[in-house]
């Protein structure tokens, strides 16, 4: 923490979008700790009592306030329900208090046995294991008479503060109580961070101090430059709403395509999952695609899906781009991805492990299949589609994938840039491609050695370090001598000063969630190629992600 002149605290973490807050703080409950294996000093009978009625309260509670989220929340909170209410976990329960347990540990372990039968099943059921543990956390905390883990109740508006919200927690956010949320943990490319992105909720992640922040603080939450300041002085507080209102009337003013000051066109594109994020992204004003993530289709799927299947579902999204570019991603399987029918569930390091288009190459049936059923709906269709290839690590793999899928009947086939071995092979690897797009989550993983869905290693997610900005200027630079398009489909497009200085690298289209859409292309708006250049330049000498910040952040003060 640190003091501004004023008196008061400034906490610092990594904010996601522009906006600014104010409002009282509420805390999501600490975790519940695992109860110790020790023996019972009640009763068999008073134990089990114990552990039947927290379980019967534990599904009671979820309902209700499934019911009062109402929609997808209650559906998510049903399902929890029931999985307080299984006979066949109540059963074990049962089993473990008659051995002597507590109705705390016999749930404990009942529901941890639980989730690796689920576990090993894989698929859906596999992904849905998680969720045994937010059920279990919150039986034990009523036998403890702790407050209830989740999202706090509450009938006025609040700024969220928890350690990160798991994705059950996620559904069951009311958008218009949270003003805005703060993380002690995850980074910028963290599940709450990408919510938050996508919902357009004012975030402060990875915000370490964070922790020390109490129910009821008076907190100004500023999303751009990553602050959260306690008891902020009212002039503070004026200040950073008008900064708000000018950036938003900034937003309304600007449409159309992308552009720099100086008229250089920049196309700004969508990141999207699925045909329901097309829409969303073409009512965002985005001018194409320019990550499909496909695998997101196939989370729950068992076995391979079908040529028609794929078509089906690709002929829906692409519906939505007509005369614009769609670039779709090949199957990303692996680590935080796994597809049943592509990963092997064995590895010990799944994120360096055969993933992406490695899986592809081992299963080149699968990949065959994909490609055909995306010329096939790209036939059928008007809008411009190309294909590029993840995880791509040598010049060799860019050019069996532009082969493959010239072959299949794509004509555009490029590869994404997020394994390191690919920059700083870029002047080999981009001419073996129609066109690049960097990966800036994945690279920003992989140059730091630092995985990229653990908070406690979460500092060094930033692509804003030099030592990522490095590799994306040698991109830039082989992809303007090759004439090959360098796209950035990354959350760092999602940054609107790191979109400037991306495109001072190099860069040629932007791809981002669509919410972020609207910032970026008012940022970029008010700096010409030239200026996008020199401050990438002072980005790229910078000692550190920080220094890289306030270097451009500096520069830009008029
Ligand atoms: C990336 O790694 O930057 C990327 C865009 O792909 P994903 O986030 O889906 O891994
Ligand atoms: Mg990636």
């Amino acid at each position: 923490m640190s003091t501004l002149e004023q008196g008061s605290v400034v906490i610092r973490g990594v904010g996601i979008g522009r906006a600014t807050t104010v409002g009282p703080v509420l805390r999501m409950p600490e975790p519940v700790a695992d109860p110790v294996d020790r023996p019972s000093t009640l009763d068999v009978d008073a134990e089990q009592a114990r552990a039947a009625a927290s379980l019967a309260a534990t599904a009671a509670q979820l309902r209700e306030r499934g019911e009062a989220a109402g929609g997808t929340a209650a559906e998510v909170l049903d399902a929890l329900a029931m999985m307080a209410e299984d006979p066949a976990l109540a059963a074990d329960v049962q089993h473990r208090t008659a051995d002597g347990a507590t109705a705390e540990y016999a749930i404990f372990a009942a529901m941890g046995a639980f989730r690796e039968m689920l576990q090993s099943l894989g698929g859906y059921l596999g992904e849905r294991a998680g969720d045994l543990d937010d059920v279990a956390r919150r039986a034990i905390a009523h036998l403890q008479g702790l407050p209830t883990p989740g999202v706090p109740v509450s009938d006025t508006p609040f700024v969220l503060v928890a350690r990160d919200l798991a994705p059950a927690d996620t559904a069951t956010l009311d958008l218009d109580l949270v003003l805005a949320l703060v993380t002690t943990d995850g980074g910028p490319t963290s599940h709450t961070a990408i919510l938050a992105r996508e919902k357009g909720i004012t975030a402060v992640v990875g915000a370490a101090d964070a922790a020390r922040l109490s129910d009821g603080d008076i907190v100004l939450v500023d999303a751009e430059n990553g602050t959260v300041e306690l008891d902020p002085a009212q002039e503070r507080i004026d200040l950073a709403l008008q900064r708000t209102q000018t950036l938003e009337a900034i937003r309304a003013q600007s449409s159309g395509p992308g552009r720099l000051a100086d008229g250089h066109p920049m196309p700004l594109l969508a990141n999207i999952g699925s045909a329901d994020s097309a829409r969303e992204a073409a009512a965002r004003g985005a001018e194409g695609v320019g990550l499909f993530r496909t695998e997101v289709l196939f989370l729950a799927a068992e076995s391979a899906p079908s040529v028609e299947q794929q078509q089906r579902h690709y002929a829906e999204a692409f519906a939505h781009f007509p005369g614009q570019k769609v670039v779709v991603r090949a199957l990303d399987a692996g680590a935080d991805k796994p597809l049943a029918f592509l990963t092997d569930q064995h590895e010990e390091n799944p994120a360096l492990g055969r993933r992406g288009l490695r899986a592809l190459i081992a299963h080149e049936e699968v990949l065959r299949d994909q490609l055909t059923a995306l010329a096939r709906a790209a036939a059928d269709s008007d809008a411009e589609v190309q294909v590029m290839a993840p995880m791509v690590s040598t010049a060799e793999e860019a050019r069996w994938f532009r082969d493959l899928a010239h072959e299949l009947g794509l004509p555009v086939a490029g590869v994404m840039v997020e394994v390191p071995s690919c920059a700083i092979m870029a002047d080999h690897v981009v001419p073996a491609a129609d066109f690049v797009s960097i990966g800036t989550n994945d690279l920003t993983q992989y140059v730091f050695a630092a995985d990229r869905l653990l908070g406690t290693v979460a500092q060094f997610q930033d692509p804003w370090h030099p030592a990522v900005l490095r590799l994306i200027e040698q991109v830039g630079r082989a992809g303007a001598e090759h004439d090959v398009p360098v796209g950035i489909c990354g959350e760092a497009a999602a940054d609107p000063r790191l979109a400037v200085v991306l495109v001072g690298l190099g860069a040629t289209s932007l791809s981002m969630s669509p919410s972020a859409i609207a910032d970026v292309r008012a940022e970029l708006a008010q700096h010409s190629l030239d200026d996008a250049r020199r401050l990438a330049a002072l980005a790229v000498s910078a000692e550190s992600a920080e220094a890289a910040r306030s270097a451009v952040a500096d520069a830009l003060i008029p």
